[in-house]
Parts: C-alpha cells; sequence; structure tokens
C-alpha cells in the first residue's frame, strides 16, 4: 500500500480541480508544485489591497453552465465584464471588433455599411487564396483580413500578433485569431459567453479551497527526484510539460514565455480601464492591465502591469503552447507515449499542449476525474 492514491504534480487549476474531485471520492492526494505558491497561472496576491493577477489578466467566462456552477461553488464572482481597449499610436478603438471599433475607424454608422466595407477591404486576401487554389485562410493573415479588413488588420492585429507570437502573421494558425468575436452590435464585450466575472478575493482563494483536503508541497519539484515522488501514490496526474515528461526523446517542443512589470503607483486610476492594448509592433509590451479595475476598487493607490511577450527557453516559464502544425505532430508523438501509461494521468495547457482556457482546463479535470479518478 502506497501512502497516496495520488501525486498531483502541479498545483494549477487542472491540479486543484482533479485533487477536489479525488479528495470527495476518498482518496488521498499530495500536490506538489516547484513555484513558491498554489494557483499555478491564475495565482493573485494582494498588493495596497487590490488582487494583483500575477500572470497577465484571467477573466473567467464560459457558457458550460456545470463549470460555472462548480466554480461558484467555491467562490463569489463579481459582475466585471471584459471591455479592452486597443490603442495604436494615439488612436483609442473598442474590442472586441465591433459596430464602436468599425464607427471609430471608418465613421460608418449602420452594420451594413460596415459590412460593405470590410467586403472591399477582403478583396485582397480572398484573391490571394483563390490564386493558390484554396477556399479557407491558411494562416493568421488571411484569416484575420477575411474577418475585419485591411485595415483593421493593420491597426489592430499585425503588430500585436508578431511581438505576441515573435513570428510572423502569414507563419500563423489562423485559429488563434478566431478566438476573438467579431460583431455587427455595439457591444464591447470581449467574450460570447454565457457566464463571466472575476471571484471576489481573488483566485487564490478559490483554488485553496480546491486543494482543502490535499497535502501541498510547494518549491518542490517533480524531477528533483522523480522516482521516489511517484513511488509514493499508487498514480501520478502530470500538468507540466509532456516533452519534459519524456525527458524531450522526440525533441522539444515550442513555447511561448511572458516578462510581467508590475509597479505601484501613487495615483488612484491610471488608465481608467482594466486592459490596455498596445497595438503597434514598435512598443515592446502587448498590454497594460490595472488590477483595480477587475473588483470595483476605490483604493488610494493603483498596480499597474505591463506584459511582455518573451523567446521561451528551457527554464523559463511557458505560458503558452505554440500549436502549430509541426508542434502538433510533434506532440502527437508524445501523446502516443501518454496514452499508454496506466500510471500517470496527463492534463492543463502543459501536459495536454493546448491553448485552454481556464474553463476548458475545468471541464477536462472534472471528465478525467470522472473517467479515470
Ligand atoms: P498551470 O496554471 O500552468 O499550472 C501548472 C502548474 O504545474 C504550475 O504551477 C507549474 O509550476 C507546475 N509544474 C510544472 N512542472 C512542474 C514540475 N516539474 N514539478 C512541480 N510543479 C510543476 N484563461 C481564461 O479563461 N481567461 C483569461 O483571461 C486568461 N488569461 C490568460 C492570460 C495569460 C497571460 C495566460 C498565460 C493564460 C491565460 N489564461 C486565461 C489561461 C489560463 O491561465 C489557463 O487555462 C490555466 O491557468 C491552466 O491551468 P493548468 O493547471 O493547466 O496550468
Ligand atoms: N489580438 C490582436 N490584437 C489585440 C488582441 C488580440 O491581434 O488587440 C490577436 C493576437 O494574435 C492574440 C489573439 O488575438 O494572440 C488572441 O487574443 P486573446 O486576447 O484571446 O489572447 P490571450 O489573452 O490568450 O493572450
Amino acid at each position: 500500500m502506497k501512502k497516496y492514491d495520488y501525486l498531483i504534480v502541479g498545483a494549477g487549476l487542472f491540479g486543484a480541480v482533479f485533487a477536489h474531485e479525488a479528495c470527495k471520492a476518498g482518496k488521498k492526494c499530495l500536490v506538489i508544485d516547484r513555484r513558491p505558491h498554489i494557483g499555478g497561472n491564475v495565482y493573485t496576491e494582494e498588493i495596497e489591497g487590490i488582487n494583483v493577477h500575477k500572470y497577465g489578466a484571467h477573466i473567467f467566462h464560459t457558457s458550460n453552465k456545470e463549470v460555472w456552477d462548480y466554480v461558484n461553488s467555491f467562490a463569489e464572482f463579481n459582475r466585471y465584464t471584459n471591455s479592452p481597449v486597443a490603442r495604436y499610436k494615439d488612436e483609442l478603438y473598442n474590442l472586441p471588433f465591433n459596430m464602436n471599433t468599425f464607427h471609430a475607424l471608418w465613421g460608418v454608422k449602420t452594420p451594413d455599411e460596415a459590412k460593405a466595407k470590410i467586403e472591399e477591404q477582403k478583396a485582397e486576401a480572398i484573391a490571394q487564396m483563390k490564386a493558390a487554389g484554396v477556399s479557407e485562410p491558411r494562416n493568421l493573415r488571411e484569416q484575420a483580413i477575411s474577418l475585419v479588413g485591411r485595415d483593421i488588420y493593420e491597426k489592430l492585429i499585425e503588430g500585436y500578433t508578431e511581438k505576441q507570437w515573435g513570428r510572423r502573421a502569414e507563419e500563423l494558425s489562423a485559429f488563434i485569431i478566431r478566438r476573438l468575436p467579431v460583431r455587427f452590435t455595439y457591444d464591447n464585450n470581449y467574450f460570447n459567453d454565457k457566464y463571466q466575472g472575476i471571484p471576489e478575493g481573488g483566485y487564490t482563494g478559490l483554488v485553496e479551497k480546491m486543494l482543502a483536503g490535499s497535502e501541498v508541497r510547494l518549491n518542490t519539484d517533480f524531477f528533483a527526484d522523480r522516482s521516489g515522488y511517484e513511488a509514493l501514490a499508487e498514480k501520478t496526474v502530470f500538468t507540466g510539460m509532456v516533452d519534459e515528461f519524456y525527458d524531450y526523446r522526440f525533441g522539444e517542443l515550442e513555447y511561448r514565455s511572458l516578462k510581467f512589470e508590475t509597479e505601484v503607483l501613487d495615483i488612484d486610476n491610471y488608465q481608467g480601464n482594466a486592459v490596455v492594448n498596445y497595438t503597434e509592433y514598435e512598443i515592446p509590451y502587448t498590454r497594460i492591465i490595472e488590477h483595480k479595475h477587475f473588483e470595483f476598487g476605490t483604493q488610494e493607490k493603483t498596480v499597474i502591469t505591463r506584459e511582455y511577450p518573451a523567446k521561451w527557453e528551457k527554464g523559463d516559464e511557458p505560458y503558452y503552447p505554440m500549436n502549430d502544425e509541426k508542434n502538433n505532430a510533434l506532440f502527437e508523438r508524445y501523446k502516443e507515449l501518454a496514452d499508454k501509461e496506466d500510471r500517470v494521468i496527463f492534463g492543463g495547457r502543459l501536459g495536454e499542449y493546448k491553448y485552454y482556457d481556464m474553463h476548458q482546463v475545468i471541464a477536462r479535470a472534472l471528465e478525467t476525474a470522472k473517467k479515470r479518478g
């Protein structure tokens, strides 16, 4: 008999949800994380009475009622609705791309006028696709121009995208831009989902509640004593990098990293909105977030964070998987090995190498706990 039923590597959302479900089913869990805190990328920390999103803006959104009820059983959510503002040089535009954006850019007032303008502007991308004998956009550039036209592509997409991913838009997958809604209504809500909000008191408290029944060890790297940790439990749930788990035997998957620069300012309102995107290539950060606006804060001071995209190298935090054809094919080779393991379960953004949002990670963890827990 081993001491634990599960060793869970990673105290992020996948690990925490799995641990909670396993404990509910009467199992014993040991959760380890190499970071000095729980929560993974959703970790928040209080500074000047403000819940600071330490790894970038995290807005919870979902249309999945089961997931929404689940997270609400751990925390109350506020009514925050994400409506970022995009700044291109001295011009400001509403996001996502909607009638407010089209009006500010072209002076159009009706949906028909906006659609006509986009039709006119997407002709170039359509012609390129026709010449290549394809009917679907092959890359992010063609996809973006077909959706919103050349002007928006040049001002609000190209620079932001190329600094975010460190690649030309022609070399990126079309799916990345399909995350964003395009609407012919005057609606600045960044998401289409039915439910949205931020947990009151921050995400760390929510994850803490999920982990209440488990033993948690921080500053603990699985790879420092892999066989020792594995020997402690019947099964391992691994939410780190799948290629690292297999010692990169087929080669390295690519990731994109970020650097965050946080500042406390002695003013009460810096930018009037939680998220402002800087879309020109020449500005090295992609966005500035002002944390108090996620929770309608009225503190005397404010805390802002600049988010800089960065090349990923071994040892850096792998924030985003690079889900292009080459990396997805390499991941499939690792997945073949992973699927054969009967004592290891892989999950989460890194374990499954997928650009998952929080609600998707939670749904996957609940599903996995039900099936394999
Ligand atoms: P993680 O949170 O990465 O947790 C994995 C954990 O495993 C980490 O804590 C890591 O330290 C630990 N670990 C890894 N390897 C080891 C090891 N060898 N030993 C011990 N521990 C290890 N989603 C939304 O829904 N809305 C948003 O607004 C949103 N904004 C985002 C903004 C940014 C900048 C980023 C990067 C992501 C955003 N997301 C958002 C996505 C969200 O962060 C993820 O879906 C979610 O946090 C993934 O949870 P996870 O448990 O899979 O991974
Ligand atoms: N994007 C853009 N301009 C913006 C915001 C987003 O071109 O002002 C593109 C960019 O390619 C980005 C993608 O849309 O990677 C998805 O944006 P999202 O805000 O969903 O990114 P995340 O929050 O996951 O970093």
